[in-house]
């Protein structure tokens, strides 16, 4: 017996604070797996008719371990003094792209800490020289919190897009997950100063992350819908040994798949990633999150003597799969699922007209 319409776009654009919460309690606590797969269907066929059955992939380079921060979930954060710190050159970083782009990427994934040494001015030299070599790519950076003149100077450095999880909208809980400099309000401001400047903008939370609630769920939901941004990552959260948070439960992955197919439902040409942190519990959900209407995939191009210790989490899916010599197992995959890979820009629907897709 089915429990609750499918919801649809209108529905999830028109749904107030509490009608929100109720669906959302509904997929997470109550559903059966026939709703579940009802909502997944619908998801499959939002991706599909606005976007097509494909599924964009981009290389992702974790350029250095260094961080000023302490997230309190992250093994990266400044007061684990067991991480393992390294930061790739200029050099390394130019070679791993020219690698990819033999392999025919033309979408790259710029992610580390916050690492004062290349946020001072020397990741634009770097994004300026990787555009100048490279014009037909586009250039994600996933760094952390900025200023507004930091983003802008990125920005005609030639970076196409900024993805900055907003990791929880309630500001209460986001004080739970992070140092006291750290808030909410300037993780909004960025995102929005982000998207002012003309960037395709990703926030995203980790599901099951402590301290979430279906509440917060909710403010996440609300905030997502308002901001609208161009992608969404969903991951679940997994404890890192050396955090406060070692403790802690893992996220479920059940809960990331309905929630990333509502979002896709409630944007519908949203770039909805399958995340590292979901293909880390078992690289068959990997699939699912395609099945749930993911259409992104960000395989991991850095260099295998630096991958253990980009550590941001326990047992993170390494050299096996997510290795660049792996790319054509991930092809497979996506091929088995009726959908085609693509290695383009793989720009947001809304910046097609602009740059070549
Ligand atoms: N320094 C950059 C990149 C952080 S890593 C930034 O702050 O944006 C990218 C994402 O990994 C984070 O935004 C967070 O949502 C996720 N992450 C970090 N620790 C995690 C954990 N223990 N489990 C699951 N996801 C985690």
């Amino acid at each position: 017996m089915k429990n609750k319409d499918v919801p649809n776009e209108a529905l999830l654009l028109g749904a107030d604070r509490s009608e929100m919460k109720d669906l959302i309690d509904f997929y997470l606590n109550m559903s059966t797996n026939e709703d579940k797969e009802d909502l997944y269907s619908m998801a499959r066929r939002v991706r599909d008719s606005n976007d097509g059955p494909r599924v964009f992939l981009r290389g992702l380079i974790e350029f250095s371990s260094f961080c000023r921060n302490d997230c309190f979930y992250c093994g990266l954060s400044v007061r684990n003094r067991k991480a393992v710190r390294y930061r790739m050159t200029e050099q390394e970083i130019v070679q791993v792209i020219r690698n990819g782009y033999a392999m025919g990427f033309r979408s790259f994934v710029l992610q580390s800490g916050e690492d004062p040494y290349y946020l001072a001015g020397r990741l634009s030299e770097l994004v300026f020289s990787i555009k100048s070599l490279f014009s037909d790519i586009a250039l994600t950076l996933s760094v952390g919190v900025l200023n507004s003149e930091q983003y802008l100077q990125l920005y005609q450095a030639g970076a196409d897009r900024f993805l900055l999880r907003h990791e929880t909208a309630d500001e209460e809980h986001f004080s739970k997950l992070h140092d006291a400099n750290q808030h909410f309000s300037i993780r909004r401001k960025s995102l929005e100063t982000m998207k002012r400047i003309g960037y395709q903008v990703g926030a995203g939370l980790m599901v099951g992350s402590p301290y979430q609630s279906v509440d917060t769920l909710t403010e996440d939901f609300l905030f997502l819908r308002e901001l609208s941004p161009h992608m969404i990552g969903l991951g679940p959260f997994r404890p890192h040994i050396n955090t406060r948070f070692a403790k802690f439960p893992y996220g479920s992955v059940d809960h990331t798949l309905v929630l990333t197919a509502l979002c896709r439902i409630m944007l519908p040409n949203v770039m909805l990633p399958a995340t590292t942190a979901l293909a880390s519990c078992d690289i068959q959900h990997r699939a699912d999150a395609f099945r749930a209407g993911a259409n992104v995939v960000m395989p991991c191009l850095t260099p295998q003597k630096y991958r253990d210790a980009y550590a941001i989490y326990d047992g993170k899916l390494s050299s096996s799969t997510e290795a660049a010599e792996n790319v054509r197992f991930l092809i497979n995959q996506i091929h088995d699922l009726g959908l085609s890979a693509e290695m383009s820009r793989g720009d947001h629907f809304d910046f097609r007209e602009r740059k070549s897709d």
